[in-house]
């Protein structure tokens, strides 16, 4: 049984960033000119995340996705899904990444023992994706997709959806997923730390995004299904199926049984969450794995995140935290907790 939170929400989704170095600048992620980044002396080396990963499986995980920053930033990622992937307590082992390295790697990484695979894609077009992402990545992404197609039948394409930036490729981007039999998920934008530009304006909610699809493609169906998962997922007629996360207007805090370890272990049981607690402290100070156990226990017993639910009770809605805040602390931004 893993342990549960003030709310019943057990402890089994675990979100582990291996890196807060990224090869992209995503506008609703990383918009700054620099980044304050953590020191390289704290990043959990492989033997620490197995170990800590060990204690997170005995305590009811299930699930693990690798993420970031991006994650094929990291040196020999392949070693450490192969560590992971032997784990029998790892139901599901996944990996969200944008793609750009993912060609040479793909085949690597199946091989290794990752199950699933989630590329992260907001525009099919050139010069968009150089002002969304600042870098002119999009044929080494596509080249990246071209090899998830053979190594990660069924992968997952992720597009966080803004107004006046990318809704215009709502129905392109459903028909580029369904022609390689990826399953496409909408998110909406959300005003996570990092998020220094976002606005309520700019959301596209899962009600207009449903309204759309429907208008070009004719009646969508929800699929009923029974799990926590954040993504509502849709079927269009011809049998195509594709998510909406509505994370900003239609939160799914009551079922939410995520947390996060950033690259230098600091456990977040909310992406909205103020602060983190130190598990690399008592790992490198020689504590059992008992205790360690105990920690993790304690503080998920208390848990009561509710965050995407509180931001939405609020009138008034600005980027959640100011840029200066964000220099001073660089765990307060999405891509070094880990999205
Ligand atoms: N770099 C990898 C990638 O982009 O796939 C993994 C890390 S990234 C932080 C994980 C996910 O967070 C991406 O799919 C990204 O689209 C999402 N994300 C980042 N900022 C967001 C925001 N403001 N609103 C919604 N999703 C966001
Ligand atoms: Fe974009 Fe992911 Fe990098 Fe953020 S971490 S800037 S979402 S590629
Ligand atoms: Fe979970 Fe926090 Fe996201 Fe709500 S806002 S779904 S509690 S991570």
């Amino acid at each position: 049984m893993p342990v549960l939170d003030a709310h019943q929400r057990p402890l089994r989704n675990l979100r582990l960033s291996v890196t807060d170095r990224c090869n992209l600048r995503c506008q609703y992620c990383m918009p700054e000119a620099d980044y304050l980044w953590l020191p390289r002396e704290d990043i959990l080396q492989f033997e620490e995340i197995d170990r800590l990963v060990e204690q997170f499986l005995i305590l009811g995980v299930d699930k693990v996705r690798l993420t970031g920053g991006e994650p094929l930033l990291r040196r020999d990622l392949p070693e450490l899904v192969a560590r992971l992937g032997r784990k029998p307590g790892i139901k599901d082992f996944a990996m969200t990444t944008n793609a750009v390295l993912l060609a040479q790697s793909a085949a690597d990484l199946q091989a290794a023992g990752l199950h699933r695979l989630t590329i992260s894609l907001d525009t099919l077009q050139r010069d968009r994706f150089i002002k969304l992402a600042r870098f002119d990545e999009l044929s080494r992404v596509l080249a990246g997709i071209d090899a998830a197609v053979d190594a990660f039948p069924g992968f997952k394409i992720d597009t966080v959806m803004i107004r006046g930036v990318n809704d215009d490729e709502l129905i392109p981007l459903l028909e580029f997923a369904r022609e390689r039999r990826a399953e496409i998920r909408f998110i909406e934008y959300m005003d996570v730390g990092g998020a220094t530009t976002w606005s309520m304006n700019q959301v596209y909610s899962r009600h207009d995004m449903l309204a759309a699809i429907a208008a070009h493609f004719g009646p969508v169906e929800p699929v009923r299904e029974s799990s926590s998962a954040p993504a509502e997922r849709y079927r269009l007629t011809d049998g195509t199926v594709f998510g909406i996360i509505a994370s900003t207007t239609e939160p799914f805090c009551k079922s939410c049984d995520r947390s996060r370890l950033t690259a230098d272990g600091l456990w977040y049981l909310c992406l909205y969450g103020a602060r983190g607690v130190d598990l690399r402290g008592p790992l490198r100070g020689g504590v059992s794995d008992e205790a360690l156990r105990d920690l993790v226990t304690s503080v998920w017993r208390t848990r009561t995140d509710r965050g995407a639910e509180a931001r939405l009770s609020q009138r008034e809605r600005s980027p959640l935290i100011p840029v200066s805040a964000l220099r001073r602390d660089p765990h307060l931004e999405m891509h070094t907790r880990g999205g």
